[in-house]
């Protein structure tokens, strides 16, 4: 690890990362969060083995003053993609590192680099799928239990289903994540699982979310230009021999109302109890999808 004044340069297997952290952090802490990017990044190589943009740039800004009123250690991510990719991390350096480790929004954010940036319309298509990979690789990774990930991602899938039904897909995305957002953050969640899973029990396990979005990093990105969601859809398709995506667009894309999920869900051996906690079912026609989805590894 070389450090040059507070940036850092990390070499993981197939990708340097460039670290940025600003002032004021101190030595100990940044050589903490340094260490916790980097174990955040290489979890990126559960998906397929690698991270998704050999070159880059990662920026931590501390916010102590808590103006954005969140508890968290890490209070808000984004990707920029001027000259480069970039991933914000905005944290409270105050915080134990151990808090970091349990947060979700770095793996989110990094989430984001395994498709390229969509126009507006389909931001639904980048929040979801970021949104399901937050929460099953922080399950593959070990910092949640699969229970728990599934959980959260039916917590997420609700509350998506609750919000603005009236609305497709597209045209809540396109009305902006203000008026909507849980729809844009999980209904792309939604249809993440269903293509994951269909992917997974047609193919015995050869193919799945994973293996279709590394091809597309090998032939695609980092990318220059703004994608639609048809092509992305289409190119995920093309590696396929029967399409699993632009069928999940065609019905769902345009629709008002919400993927529907809950049979899947049941398929997988995932219960909802009562109290809203979630059980797991290994009786279950795809408790085996379930485990390879969702379990440590
Ligand atoms: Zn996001």
């Amino acid at each position: 690890m070389m450090i040059v004044d507070s940036l850092f340069l990390i070499a993981l297997s197939n990708a340097t990362l460039n670290i940025e952290i600003r002032q004021p952090v101190d030595e100990h802490k940044a050589t903490e969060i340094v260490e916790w990017i980097e174990s955040t990044a290489d979890s990126l190589k559960l998906v397929y083995g690698r991270f998704p943009n050999p070159d880059a740039k990662i920026i931590v800004i501390p916010s102590t003053e808590n103006s954005w009123g969140s508890e968290s250690a890490v209070i808000f991510g984004r990707v920029t993609r001027r000259g480069g990719e970039t991933v914000e991390l905005f944290v409270n350096p105050d915080r134990p590192i151990e808090e970091f480790y349990a947060d979700w929004t770095a793996t989110h954010e990094f989430s984001h680099l395994m498709l390229p940036l969509l126009n507006q319309r389909y931001r639904w298509i980048s929040e979801g799928f970021a949104s399901y990979y937050q929460n099953v690789l922080m399950s593959r990774a070990g910092h949640y239990s699969p229970e728990h990930a599934w959980q959260r991602l039916i917590e997420g899938l609700d509350r998506g289903r609750e919000s603005r039904p009236e609305l497709s897909l597209n045209e809540a995305a396109a009305s902006g994540t203000r008026y909507a957002r849980m729809k844009v953050y999980w209904s792309g969640a939604a249809v993440a699982l269903l293509a994951d899973s269909e992917l997974r029990r047609r193919s015995g396990g050869e193919e799945s979310l994973d293996t279709v979005l590394g091809q597309l990093q090998a032939c695609c990105l980092p990318a220059k230009r703004q994608w639609s969601g048809r092509r992305l859809f289409g190119k995920l398709d093309s590696f396929l021999d029967t399409p699993v995506f632009m069928p999940l667009y065609r019905e769902y894309a345009n629709a008002e109302g919400f993927p529907d999920f809950a049979p899947r869900l049941l398929e997988l051996g995932i219960n909802r109890n009562k109290d809203g906690t979630v059980s797991l079912s290994d009786n279950a026609s795809l408790a085996a999808t379930r485990k390879a989805i969702s379990d440590s590894r």
